[in-house]
């Protein structure tokens, strides 16, 4: 049986969500009009005003963001409240080096924490759990809104934070954590880790985990859930829109439900802009239908994926989105290939290896040069010497059948790529420093 945290909400009819959307949406773009002098310039622009904006479907109409307005905009221009009302801020890591700065209310801290609670409800938490929040605290997202989520539902919430991972586990085996949060990275080496001391997964009190905050692979969920002995659950989020908790998966680990009742998805044609219908894949784009202090309109999230409506065993109705491969900005283009590193994390687990790799391109006498670095468990290494290069190469073929084009492929030492406590760095472009 599913439990959930708002039931009315997570399992209201179809018509009832687009109710809420309809009123909602009226509400905000007339919000933004008002106070957001940067989006209504957009609007005015494209001749648009909110009286254009009847119903959900309208929304259409408007202009998107891009995150060159974010930058352009930095820090207050977006902003929709004055700075009295506001109660936190959090700040993007910077994956792909642009910061944003997002602020909130305490209304919009709330909201955020009910979408973390549903999460952490989908993920079957209750207040007999004892949460082990491991995602980084301070200006980054995952910290507080797993935190903040977790006393909701009432779980005993440990705000460990990132990093020492030999505490992490002390704790983890002394207090009996049953739900962990980190990063999929973080998880791996978390489990890794426990191998290593001894630990097998069964002597660990984990039942559920909840990763998210970078790209994963099925197959690294499998390695996850096998070492740590855990059911694993994806959740999806940016700072523009909040955090992590726009999306979560539920028991049936096919696609994450997103809050419809709080961000309206669209996916669009990523060179055109143009709506694609459900079932298609590109750019998804979330307008926050009720946040106060940072109420984007159709923030282009540079995110890849399909959306899906058909019926989920969970009961919930809300529109499902399937895993991001990986951000447009995140897919490499190697000789004129594309390549998600996704692709590659997929071969490398299925090819029995660890999921320690580095992807490292540079460039000699005008062509790409592609490097993958994958680091061999230690019962590989003992045989390694006379078998290296016949790995190396069937390794090398296996990933060309994937990707179409063949990297160079180098298998390094247990412990020598380093451990990512937050999101992993998988690689490293050396090209742009000849450009
Ligand atoms: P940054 O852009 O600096 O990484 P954020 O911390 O706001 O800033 O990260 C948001 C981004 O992280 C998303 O746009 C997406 O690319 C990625 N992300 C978050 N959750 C997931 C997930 N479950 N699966 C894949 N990618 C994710
Ligand atoms: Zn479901």
């Amino acid at each position: 049986m599913s439990r959930y945290y708002q039931p009315e909400i997570e399992t209201a009819p179809r018509e009832k969500i687009i109710e809420i959307q309809n009123e909602k949406i009226v509400r905000q773009v007339r919000h933004v009009w008002d106070n957001v002098p940067y989006y209504r310039r957009l609007m005015e622009e494209k001749g648009v005003t909110p009286d254009d904006i009847k119903t959900i479907d309208d929304i259409k109409k408007l202009p998107f963001l891009s995150k060159a307005d974010l930058r352009d905009a930095y820090p207050y221009g977006l902003l929709g409240t004055d700075l009295k009302n506001c109660v936190r801020i959090h700040s993007t890591s910077g994956t792909t080096g642009k910061r944003v700065v997002a602020f909130y209310t305490q209304h919009d801290i709330d909201l955020w924490e009910d979408c973390t609670a549903r999460a952490i409800v989908a993920a079957g938490g209750t207040e007999d759990d004892v949460v082990q929040v491991c995602y980084g605290y301070g200006l980054f997202t995952g910290g507080s809104g797993l935190h903040g989520g977790s006393h909701k539902v009432g779980c005993l919430t440990l705000p460990m934070s990132s990093g020492n991972t030999e505490r992490q586990i002390q704790f983890m085996m002394d207090l009996g954590s049953t739900i962990l949060c980190c990063t999929p990275s973080y998880a791996a080496y978390i489990g890794e880790s426990l191998a290593e001391m001894g630990y097998r997964p069964e002597d660990n009190k984990l039942k559920a985990g909840i990763f998210g905050a970078e790209p994963w692979t099925e197959e690294m969920r499998r390695d996850i859930e096998k070492k740590l002995g855990i059911k694993a659950y994806d959740i999806y989020g940016l700072t523009e829109t909040s955090g992590p908790g726009v999306s979560y998966e539920c028991e049936e680990q096919a696609g994450m439900h997103i809050n419809e009742d709080h961000f309206y998805a669209e996916i669009i044609d990523p060179d055109t802009g143009e709506v694609l219908p459900e079932g298609e894949k590109g750019e998804l784009v979330f307008t926050s239908l009720d946040k106060e202090a940072f109420p984007l309109l159709r923030d282009r999230t540079r995110d890849i994926c399909v959306l899906s409506r058909r019926p989920c065993s969970c009961g919930r109705t809300h529109v499902r989105m399937s895993k991001p491969m990986g951000r447009s900005d995140d897919m490499l283009i190697i000789r004129g290939v594309n390549v998600f590193p996704s692709q590659i994390e997929t071969v490398l687990l299925n090819e029995g290896y660890t999921p320690n790799y580095q992807i490292v391109l540079d460039r000699e006498r005008n062509n790409d040069t592609f490097d993958v670095y994958v680091e061999v468990s230690a019962d590989q290494f003992s045989d390694l010497m006379s078998q290296i290069q016949k790995m190396e190469k069937s390794l090398e073929s296996a990933l060309r059948t994937m990707l179409g084009i063949g990297p160079k492929v180098h298998l390094v030492a247990p412990k020598t790529i380093t451990r990512s406590e937050g999101k992993a760095v998988r690689v490293i472009d050396k090209r742009k420093l000849h450009d």
